[in-house]
């Protein structure tokens, strides 16, 4: 495994489109297992999205603390409600920021096996899986901030 280079503000591979993975392989697990070592080699990343680390695959790490996901391909199937969170980024370090996501998300994918699974999630669990698969979409959160925060005020 090793960690890789994240990728950050302006790398315009962060407004790319990933590609979907058509066949889950050896090596798509080895960029999973490299997109969960750089995500635990960060201070504070719940989720971590591939293009983050510069490849445009359909392929996403989240652990907010219910548990280690690796998806493939995810996409949302249903959404419910609005939650108004403090969020960040790692791509866009100390940048903090208000922004409006769904309370409940329900997103099919395939595992790193390649089976189909669906997550439910609720909380910041929901509000992860929106933000990681905004990135697979070429969307920031930065693009969503509806108000700043500024942590060093005082
Ligand atoms: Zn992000």
């Amino acid at each position: 495994m090793a960690i890789r280079k994240i990728r950050t503000f302006d790398d315009e591979i962060l407004r790319k489109k990933s590609k979907i993975v058509e066949k889950v392989d050896n090596k798509i697990k080895l960029i999973l297992d490299d997109m969960v070592e750089t995500m635990y080699n960060t201070e504070c990343g719940g989720g971590l999205s591939a293009c983050q680390v510069g490849i445009l695959k359909q392929l996403v790490v989240i652990d907010v603390g219910e548990g280690l996901l690796k998806l493939v391909n995810p996409k949302i199937i249903k959404e419910e409600g609005e939650q108004i969170v403090d969020e960040g980024c790692l791509s866009f370090p100390d940048v903090w920021g208000k922004v409006k996501r769904p309370i409940k998300i329900e997103v099919e994918a395939l595992n790193e096996n390649g089976e189909k699974i669906v997550i439910k999630g609720k909380g910041i669990l929901a509000q992860c899986l929106s933000h990681e698969i905004d990135h697979l979409n070429g969307i920031v959160f930065t693009s969503k901030i509806i108000e700043y925060i500024n942590f060093y005020k005082n």
